[in-house]
């Protein structure tokens, strides 16, 4: 047993997801990502005396979409604080955001199925904020410059117990947020972009202890690859202090891409004092009931749910399901697709086969797919009345479908003659062809060496060009044999 078995990693996540509205949280500036700097500010914005800001609803909106997709408790009675520090992306001194009455607190992301078995995290709390602007030290070698455009866009902010236990859960749980927001379209989810960012809470502790350990926060990862690995450099580390009779310090660090290290940022001592005041310029935002109940009318069928039907009422395995359920385009096709078919598993091989295949290769996304689903339906319908194969369909059709999206796949079959035979006449042509062709090998089968079956039918189908009804045929050609 290595030292590292001794401990166990306690995780709590906090993650900053940017809502995609279109103008500001507290003002009327476009929200838009990748704006020329500095051309989306407003004195709103700048903070200027005299100035106020006003609520966009669609922050109420969004966050209340997220709290009951998680299962949260919505908060009646929102209201807003001012979190003050100085520094230079921040021109009002000041983040407008929710201290003591965040909009959701409760609820739960589940971590599956790529986790061994099924695991709620639980959410302590997800509240309002808006966003500081963005300081760019790497563009010019003497000044850092900086662009306000982010300043005041609306952010959501996610904070989890710390039930997350390895590197590996923290992944699926960033996933899981990532793949809900995005279902949710309410945050586009692009880590590189920053429209999200996660904060990782690590702490180690021996196995079984009823205490945490002290943690460190870990900022400045990417992607969620780099999350995993910030996490999996943190605990190794903290292991690596403790064994050496070291103590681990409440501390900010960031994350170092390039060799996956973390290094200190700020030590505790220079934790700020924000000094949390309720913001006297915005009016506490009151959540009935009802609005309550008309957001949840608006909320789609959330990828877990279509996960569990997948699975459990299409008979789908859950490796298929998980690849539908990936991003929300995808599972819309499918489900348009399984309205005009019931073999929802050959509907599955052909989404996660040969379409993904040809919109990869084509570096084309699902929404811009020519094929209608229903067409796609037809193609299904036509292998499953054994009028073409699965080869024909997917090398021969399928390819002449993406061309002329309009034609159906029955009459490009009937065109291209391509129709499967399985006329007893023409399917005993091929046999008494490959009979005649192959004598020794049929000698050593009616000897006994049956598995020349798939020798013979394949000889079978390189007759008939492919188009023989290879289970008819297969059993045809058996009964011949043994005559
Ligand atoms: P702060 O605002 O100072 O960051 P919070 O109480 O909001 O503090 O906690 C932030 C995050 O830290 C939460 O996600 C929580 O689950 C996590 N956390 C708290 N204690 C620990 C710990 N001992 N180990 C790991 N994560 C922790
Ligand atoms: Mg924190």
């Amino acid at each position: 047993m290595s030292v590292y078995d001794k401990y166990q990693a306690v995780i709590g996540l906090e993650i900053h997801a940017q809502l995609s509205t279109k103008s500001k949280a507290y003002a009327s500036d476009s929200a838009t990502f990748g704006d020329l700097p500095n051309t989306n500010i407003s004195p709103v914005t700048l903070g200027h005396p005299g100035t106020l800001p006003v609520l966009n609803e669609k922050n109420i909106e969004f966050a209340v979409k997220l709290g009951l997709a998680v299962g949260a408790t919505i908060r009646e009675n929102n209201e807003f604080a001012r979190k003050n520090y100085f520094y230079a992306d921040l021109p009002k001194g000041y983040q407008i955001t929710q201290d003591k009455t965040p909009i959701c607190t409760g609820g739960f992301i589940t971590l599956f199925p790529n986790t061994a078995k099924e695991k709620k995290i639980e959410i302590t709390r997800i509240h309002m904020e808006e966003d500081a602007g963005k300081s760019i030290h790497d563009q010019d070698p003497f000044n850092t410059l900086v662009d306000l455009n982010r300043a005041g866009v609306p952010l959501v902010e996610i904070v989890s117990e710390p039930q997350i236990s390895s590197a590996e859960e923290a992944y699926e749980y960033v996933t899981q947020v990532r793949k809900l927001l995005r279902y949710l379209e309410i945050c586009d989810g692009n880590m590189e972009e920053g429209s999200l960012r996660c904060d990782a809470n690590v702490s180690v502790m021996l196995k079984g202890a009823s205490k945490f350990g002290e943690r460190t926060e870990t900022k400045n990862m990417n992607s969620i690859r780099n999350v995993k690995r910030a996490i999996e450099h943190e605990i190794i580390r903290q292991i690596d202090v403790l064994e050496n009779g070291g103590k681990i310090e409440m501390e900010t660090r960031s994350f170092n891409a390039v060799d996956g290290t973390t290094f200190t940022m700020r030590s505790k001592e220079e934790a700020h004092d924000y000094r949390y005041f309720p913001e006297p310029d915005l009016q506490p935002v009151i959540v009935s009931q009802n609005y309550i109940n008309d957001v949840k009318t608006t909320l789609p069928t959330l990828p877990n749910e279509l996960y569990k039907v997948y699975t459990k009422e299409f008979g789908l395995s859950e490796y298929d399901a998980n690849l539908i359920i990936e991003s929300k385009p995808l599972g819309i096709y499918y489900n348009e697709l399984t309205q005009y078919t019931k073999n929802y598993k050959a509907a599955s091989n052909w989404l996660n086969g040969s379409i993904k295949s040809y919109l990869n290769e084509n570096g084309i996304t699902i929404e811009n797919f020519v094929i209608k689903p229903a067409k796609i339906a037809a193609l299904i319908q036509l292998i499953d009345d054994g009028k073409v194969s699965n080869t024909v369909a997917s090398q021969h059709i399928f390819p002449i479908m993406v061309k002329q999206p309009e034609l159906e796949p029955l009459a490009i079959a009937e065109q291209n003659n391509l129709i499967q035979e399985s006329n007893d006449d023409d399917l005993s042509s091929y046999i008494e062809q490959v009979i005649e062709n192959n004598p020794k090998e049929i000698e050593r089968f009616r000897n006994g060496e049956q598995q020349l079956i798939g020798f013979l039918m394949g000889q079978l189908m390189k007759t008939s060009k492919g188009k023989a009804d290879p289970k008819k045929a297969n059993s045809l050609l058996r009964e011949k044999l043994k005559q």
